[in-house]
């Protein structure tokens, strides 16, 4: 089929839900993905922050092919040896005891409110309500966008599930302030990823442990965005020094397959049967690709580049920051986010696409950078000439 006629698919038969360009993606390997036309793009958002082993992995596209020939589905009711294999590895290398499995982010955060809500019935006298922060995001599901902060999703598609306390993020005093018998959790994403790249301080997230603790309140973490590797640890929670007591793992841990995790400690192992579930969660394909992405993120010399890269575009980008007005270059590991001087951020994002990378402009005055984990010096320098020349060019036009 001609780009045409896929275009023309595109306007006319798939739900209007978003808006793209007029580009269909084709091919992708390592940093770059090419589109029907042939041209090549140098990749800075990675799938959504998703292709943390970079695109079409040979690793992960082996582990398909050979799992696909053997049991592509057994059915939710039987365990399976990929599964079992895959929770070893997650179990052996995290702070948690338990894991369920899913098939995307807002699946297992949906998954952490309801353990949440049910150890407040049995433990807390039926306290339900869950803190979230101002600014935060975790996902599309109703009950999701009712725990998002977004103050626009507030009037959407109302009723939504209640139960959701919006306090500002990074701020302890509004948390003491919040807490009442009816709190039965404090969700938070240790680094907001939807809402800038906003990482919590240190002094804020131990704090949020200390809080738990006194008041026996379940703390969360949605690591969806922060996890499996991308802020230079395996998750993020061991930047900070403390556990939580509920993970939310996807997008990363999947490096582009859908699949995700709840994982918690062994006290909150709580559910009864029927509670929880799925038809596709610890489905063979994803359970082999989850481990065979394990596998390559717990290497030594994985995360050291996460973190020497990291580094080397925050300091790449300070150096052009008076030329160009950038500033608050923020984030951790490959998460980076930085502020323009101008509310010209979908502007950059279309001229750095003309000069083939991408990148993203979560508000209008900002740029993330989310590339795959494995981006090496050469594709940083590359990323910094496109993005140097397109903001000159945005500016001048
Ligand atoms: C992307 C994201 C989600 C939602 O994940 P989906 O797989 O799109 O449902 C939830 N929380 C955070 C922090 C995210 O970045």
């Amino acid at each position: 089929m001609k780009k045409e006629e896929l275009i023309n698919i595109a306007e006319n038969s798939l739900l209007s839900i978003t808006t793209r360009p007029d580009v269909v993606m084709e091919r992708g390997e390592g940093m770059y993905l090419w589109d029907t036309d042939g041209k090549k793009y140098l990749d800075f958002i990675g799938g959504w922050a998703v292709c943390s082993l970079g695109h079409t992995p040979k690793v992960v596209s082996d582990v398909l092919i050979e799992q696909s020939q053997k049991l592509i589905n057994s059915s939710p009711s039987f365990y399976n040896k990929p599964m079992l294999e895959f929770t070893k590895l997650l179990i052996d290398n995290s702070a948690f005891d338990r894991v369920w499995f899913g098939n995307s982010g807002a699946e297992v955060n949906e998954a952490a409110v309801k353990l949440a809500r049910k150890y407040g019935a049995l433990k807390k006298d039926g306290a339900y309500e869950i803190l979230t922060t101002k600014n935060s995001f975790h996902g599309r599901t109703l009950a999701m966008m009712s725990a998002t902060g977004k103050d626009h999703w507030k009037e959407l598609f109302n009723p939504k599930p209640s139960g959701f306390t919006h306090i500002p993020f990074n701020d302890l005093e509004a948390v003491k302030k919040a807490i009442n018998k009816n709190t039965a959790a404090i969700m938070i994403e240790p680094i907001q990823g939807e809402g800038g790249v906003n990482p919590g301080t240190q002094e804020y997230i131990k704090g949020l442990r200390d809080i738990c603790n006194e008041h026996g309140i379940l703390l969360i973490f949605d690591e969806v965005q922060t996890g499996f590797g991308r802020t230079g640890e395996m998750f993020s929670y061991e930047k900070y020094g403390i556990e939580p007591d509920i993970m939310t793992l996807a997008k990363g841990i999947g490096s582009g397959f859908p699949l995700s995790a709840l994982m918690v400690k062994e006290q909150y192992n709580i559910f009864e049967p029927g509670e929880q579930g799925g038809t596709y969660g610890g489905q063979q394909l994803a359970m082999v690709v989850g481990s065979a992405v394990t596998k390559e993120v717990l290497k030594k010399e994985f995360l050291e580049n996460v973190d020497s890269m990291g580094k080397y575009i925050k300091d790449r980008l300070k150096n052009i920051s008076e030329e160009l007005g950038l500033s608050e270059i923020r984030g951790m590991g490959l998460l980076i986010g930085f502020n323009l001087d101008e509310t010209i951020g979908s502007e950059v994002v279309n001229r750095c696409m003309e000069n083939g990378l991408i990148i993203n402009s979560p508000r209008p005055n900002m740029l993330r950078l989310m590339p795959p984990l494995i981006v090496n010096k050469d594709e940083v320098d590359e990323m910094m000439k496109i993005l140097l020349r397109s903001i000159k060019e945005v500016k001048k036009a």
